[in-house]
C-alpha cells in the first residue's frame, strides 16, 4: 500500500445519531475502521430527551443520552474512529472516484460516504419552548404520547402529520387540543375528518402560541395563545389553556444543505436513495436515517436504514477495485500524487 492509500479512508459517516452510530458498528465490524464526523453536538436528537421506552433491548427503558452513549461507545469498542467536529463541505465523485470530506480546513477522502446527518424538528420559537423541550414540550408524539395518559394536551401544526400525532395522542390523552394558525388545513380532507370524528379532539383555529409556561417546578403547566385577528393590544385575544403536554408538528428541516446539488432530494430536501437500498444517485454514496425518511423517523429505523448503509458500503468497496490506480482516481492524478509524495520525501 502506499502513502497514498494510507490517506485514503474506506468509509467516512457524517453524522451521529442512532443512523451513524449504527453504521458505524457494523463498517468496523466489519474491519473497514470508519471514520465518523459526529458533529460538536454529537449523539444526535435523542440527547434531547429524557425517557426512551420503545428502543428494543431496553425493558425498563433507557435515557436517551445514556442510550447514544451506550451506541457510540459499542462502534468505538471495534475501531471506529471520531472527530467531534462538523463537516463543513463535500465534493462527491461522479465516477466512483474519491469522495473529499472537510472539517474545517482538513480535507479528508473517502471510498465511500455514509450520509446520517438527520433532520431537525422545526420549532416555533416562542418563549418557554426550549426551556420546556422534554418537560412537557416535544416534538415526536409517536415516542412521548404515553407518557400523557389522562392528561390535557395540545398538538401545534396544520398537516397531515399533526392530524396523525393528534389522533394517536387522542388514545391517551384526557384531551387534545389541535392549535392552528390558519382556519384552513394544509392537511388531507380525510385526515381532517379522521381527528375530527374523536370526540377527545378540539380544533383551536386560527390561534398561534404566544407562550408556554411551567408549573414552578420546572414543567408545562400551560400553554397561552394568541388569535391573529386580534385587536393588537393584546386584550381579550389570549387564549389560557392548562396543559401538561404540547406536541409541536410543523414539520421537519432534513439536515442535507451540505449535499444539496451533490445528491438527489426531494422537494422537502430529504436524501433520494434507490429502491429499498441506502445507495445515492452518487456511486460509493449512502444516506441512512431520518434524512431520508419522511415516515417513520423513529430511532429504531434510523439504525435499521444505518446498518443497511453499513452493508451497502461494505458490497460496494468489496466489489469495486481495491487499487486506487485501477478505479478510484485517474492515472494522472495518481501520477501527480507519486511524484509530489516522491518531491515530499527527497526534500
Ligand atoms: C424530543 C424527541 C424525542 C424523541 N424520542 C424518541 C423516542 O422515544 N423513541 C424513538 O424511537 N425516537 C425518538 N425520537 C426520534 C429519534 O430521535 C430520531 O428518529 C432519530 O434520532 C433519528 O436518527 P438519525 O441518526 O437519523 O439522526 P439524528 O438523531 O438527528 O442525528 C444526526 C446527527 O448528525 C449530526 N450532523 C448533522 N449535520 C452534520 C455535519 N455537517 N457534520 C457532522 N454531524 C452532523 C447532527 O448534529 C446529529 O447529531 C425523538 C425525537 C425528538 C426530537
Amino acid at each position: 500500500m502506499s502513502q497514498h492509500d494510507q490517506d485514503i479512508e474506506d468509509v467516512i459517516i457524517v453524522g451521529s445519531g442512532p443512523a451513524g452510530y449504527t453504521a458505524a458498528l457494523y463498517t468496523s465490524r466489519a474491519d473497514l475502521k470508519p471514520l465518523v464526523i459526529e458533529g460538536f453536538l454529537w449523539g444526535g436528537l435523542l440527547q434531547q430527551t429524557t425517557e426512551v421506552e420503545n428502543y428494543p433491548g431496553f425493558r425498563d427503558g433507557i435515557m436517551g443520552p445514556a442510550l447514544m452513549s451506550e451506541l457510540r461507545a459499542q462502534s468505538e469498542r471495534f475501531g471506529t474512529r471520531f472527530i467531534t467536529d462538523e463537516a463543513t463541505r463535500v465534493e462527491l465523485a461522479r465516477d466512483g472516484g474519491l469522495h473529499r470530506v472537510w472539517v474545517g480546513g482538513r480535507e479528508l477522502r473517502a471510498r465511500s460516504v455514509i450520509l446520517a446527518m438527520g433532520a431537525e424538528p422545526r420549532k416555533l420559537g416562542v418563549p418557554g419552548e426550549q426551556e420546556l423541550a422534554a418537560r412537557g414540550v416535544s416534538y415526536c408524539a409517536t415516542c412521548d404520547a404515553a407518557f400523557f395518559r389522562d392528561k390535557p394536551t395540545l398538538i401545534v401544526g396544520g398537516g397531515d402529520s399533526a392530524m396523525e400525532e393528534a389522533i394517536f395522542l387522542s388514545k391517551f390523552a384526557s384531551e387534545v387540543k389541535l392549535v392552528h394558525r390558519r382556519d384552513e388545513f394544509r392537511a388531507s380532507q380525510i385526515m381532517i375528518d379522521r381527528a375530527r370524528g374523536i370526540e377527545n379532539i378540539e380544533f383551536l383555529t386560527p390561534y398561534l402560541v404566544d407562550r408556554f409556561e411551567e408549573d414552578g417546578g420546572g414543567s408545562l403547566s400551560r400553554a397561552v395563545l394568541r388569535s391573529p385577528n386580534g385587536s393588537g393590544d393584546g386584550s381579550g385575544d389570549l387564549l389560557d389553556l392548562e396543559v401538561v403536554g404540547a406536541f409541536i408538528a410543523v414539520g421537519h428541516q432534513p439536515n442535507s444543505a451540505l449535499v444539496e446539488g451533490q445528491v438527489e432530494t426531494d422537494e422537502d430536501g430529504y436524501v433520494l436513495t434507490e429502491g429499498k437500498s441506502t445507495r445515492t444517485n452518487r456511486e460509493g454514496v449512502f444516506a441512512a436515517g431520518d434524512l431520508v425518511d419522511h415516515t417513520y423517523r423513529q430511532a429504531v429505523t434510523a439504525a435499521g436504514t444505518g446498518c443497511q448503509a453499513a452493508l451497502d458500503a461494505e458490497r460496494y468497496l468489496r466489489d469495486a477495485p481495491t487499487s486506487i490506480e485501477g478505479h478510484w482516481v485517474s492515472h494522472d492524478e495518481v501520477d501527480a500524487a507519486t511524484a509530489g509524495a516522491g518531491a515530499e520525501a527527497a526534500a
